[in-house]
């Protein structure tokens, strides 16, 4: 009997953590490690320590920084002071800030090891499940709007039957150059490119996603318009259930590897 009970896995989580105009998500595998991608603006690291304090413990297992912008990074200084990670990522692509400075000042101070997050590195994460990276790419990408976007960390997750595409702020050029090397980009749920805006989210990128969940980690009333209507139409046109973050609050994905299940803090539009 007990080592029946035993036997039973723990679900996989994925929380879309609500953090205003930035993105925060936090992994739990069914073997308990945790992994916390981005950490929203600054601002947000109150709300953000107070979401992990309830549902992570410290340390943990990785952090991973999509992009050195200021609204990925600007809490995980608050969260990493509070929690510690026994492994800390972010891509070579370099974009330098007082924040980021001060980010990696404290990673020294805790003796946390900082490596690259490389295209093809996998991290196992118990039970079955592993996180993928499928970019930054390789080359570098460059000539585009933003080519921090651009040079996102592009993460999957694979547990069973469930996947989670995490698309950090990639740029149309990261898409293409996705699809041009036959990534594996089939996944059920999709973390949707830069906030939902226009310059991301081409039709044949979501075409080969093919998500039934796609959340957004947007702001309420954002001073760049994120979503994007159309990205929303598209997601929807491909038969996609859209979560968002300023709308739905926290959003919560749980899966035994075969279905998910998905409740958010908030009933804002009820789907
Ligand atoms: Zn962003």
């Amino acid at each position: 009997m007990v080592a029946w009970l035993l036997a039973v896995a723990l679900p996989l989580k994925v929380a879309f953590i609500a953090v205003g105009q930035g993105d925060a998500a936090l992994i739990t595998s069914p073997a308990g490690k945790t992994v916390l991608i981005d950490g929203g603006p600054h601002e947000a690291g109150v709300a953000l320590e107070a979401y992990l304090r309830t549902h992570a413990s410290a340390p943990l297992d990785l952090v991973l920084l999509t992009h050195r912008h200021a609204d990925h990074l600007g809490g995980l200084e608050r969260v990493i002071a509070a929690f510690g990670t026994r492994l800390y990522l972010d891509p070579p692509f370099p974009h330098e800030s007082p924040a980021y400075t001060a980010l990696l000042g404290l990673l020294a101070a805790r003796h946390v090891p900082v490596h690259e997050a490389r295209l093809g590195r996998t991290i196992d994460l118990g039970g079955d499940a592993r996180l993928e990276l499928l970019g930054p790419a390789e080359p570098t990408i460059t000539g585009t709007r933003s080519d921090v976007n651009a040079n996102s960390v592009i993460a999957r997750l694979d547990y069973k039957r469930a996947s989670v595409l995490f698309a950090g702020d990639a740029e149309a050029r990261t898409e293409s150059w996705l699809l041009r090397r036959g990534a594996r980009l089939r996944a059920r749920v999709l973390k949707v490119a830069h906030h939902g805006s226009g310059y991301s989210s081409t039709v044949r990128f979501l075409a080969a996603v093919m998500p039934e969940i796609a959340v957004m980690s947007v702001g309420a009333g954002n001073d760049y318009h994120h979503p994007h209507p159309r990205t929303v139409a598209r997601l929807q046109a491909l038969g996609a259930k859209v979560y968002r973050t300023d709308e739905d609050g926290d959003v919560q994905i749980e899966s035994d590897g075969e279905k998910l299940t998905v409740t958010t803090s908030r009933e804002a539009n009820p789907k």
